[in-house]
């Protein structure tokens, strides 16, 4: 039988609030008065929750107004928020009742394992899914990405994984792939790679004098001898407003192909923002140009989001009312 201690249910049902209170602020749209495009970028920013884990609580939160036993052993303190966790994506109406009855008789890490099993029987979805786990390069990786955001782009939706790897197959199967595009696609992958690097690099500039002692040498070193990532012949005509696609190309790789407001985790339909606008009298020069996702585009073209500063690493965003999205740690 499960061992559940007044801290445990203190715990969940705290975690069972926090669900729910983020729910009512998803369908409520709160985020938008902190000029946050999603409830995911407002937990983040006000909250420092991951957004795996703000997901998490919204889908348990979302799904136990249709699964009342679930729902009772939650408010009665009966069930964990673990196994909660754990359950619900399994659970049905049908399979509800059976699920409380599951978790108090087992473990987190024997329910795990029961899932296994049981998986296909409680909720048939879940029946033809397999984890695999993959070791993969960092050139891989990036051009992965690269690939998944732009078959998801052309698709005009976010495909997942799965689908992206289903067509990247028919695509090869269909196709060809030689030797000659394989290393352009690394050579441009190489590229991302140096611009991650110096990303990082700048992160360690700010660090306290204390702690820069405590950087190993040989990274230092390394890290002075990145070759340039920048295309030096590149130029920006300041008083032309559309970007020609090397210049795009470079302004992504800068920005590391995301959207640069804090907590906004969007890799998808990323534009380029003229910081001080174009029409207001901003030049197209690389530290008046900031990539955002349109989400957050859209955001600051309606005011609800403010940007000012200077790219990339200069940038000040804050809410309609003036407060910083992610306010500095001793705020
Ligand atoms: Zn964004």
């Amino acid at each position: 039988m499960d061992v559940f201690t007044p801290l445990t249910r203190d715990l969940s049902q705290q975690h069972l609030r926090l669900a729910r209170e983020l729910l009512a602020f998803k369908r409520l749209k709160t985020y938008l008065d902190f000029g946050c495009n999603s409830i995911y970028q407002w937990a983040i920013c006000k909250h420092d929750l991951p957004p795996q884990e703000t997901r998490a609580m919204v889908c348990v939160a979302e799904m136990l107004e249709t699964l009342p036993a679930l729902r009772a052993a939650a408010e009665q303190g009966r069930i964990s928020w673990y196994k909660l966790r754990l359950l619900t994506p399994y659970a049905t109406e049908e399979s509800d009742e059976a699920l409380v009855h599951l978790a108090g008789q087992y473990s987190v890490d024997q329910l795990r394992k029961a899932l296994r099993y049981l998986a296909a029987g409680l909720n048939p979805d879940k029946d033809t899914e397999k984890i695999v786990t993959w070791k993969l390069d960092v050139h891989t990786i990036v051009l992965f990405e690269h690939a998944l955001r732009k078959l998801s782009e052309q698709q005009q939706r976010r495909l997942s994984t799965n689908e992206a790897l289903q067509r990247m197959s028919a695509l090869v199967l269909t196709g060809n792939c030689d030797d000659a595009a394989l290393q352009s696609c690394r050579d441009y992958a190489g590229l991302d790679i140096l611009a991650e690097k110096a990303r990082e690099l700048m992160t360690l500039r700010d660090l306290p004098e204390e702690l820069k002692d405590q950087v190993p040498e040989i990274q230092l070193v390394k890290v002075a001898d990145l070759p340039p990532w920048e295309n030096r012949l590149l130029r920006f005509n300041p008083h032309r407003h559309p970007l020609t696609p090397a210049q795009r190309t470079e302004l992504m790789r800068r920005d590391g192909y995301c959207c640069s407001t804090p907590g906004c985790q969007n890799t998808l339909w990323l534009q380029v923002h003229h910081i001080v606008w174009f029409y207001h009298g901003g030049v197209t020069v690389r530290g008046n140009l900031a990539v955002l996702c349109s989400a957050c585009h859209r955001m600051i073209h309606k005011r609800l989001l403010i940007l000012k500063g200077r790219a990339p690493d200069g940038l000040d965003f804050r809410d309609r009312f003036g407060r910083l999205l992610r306010p500095p740690p001793d705020d």
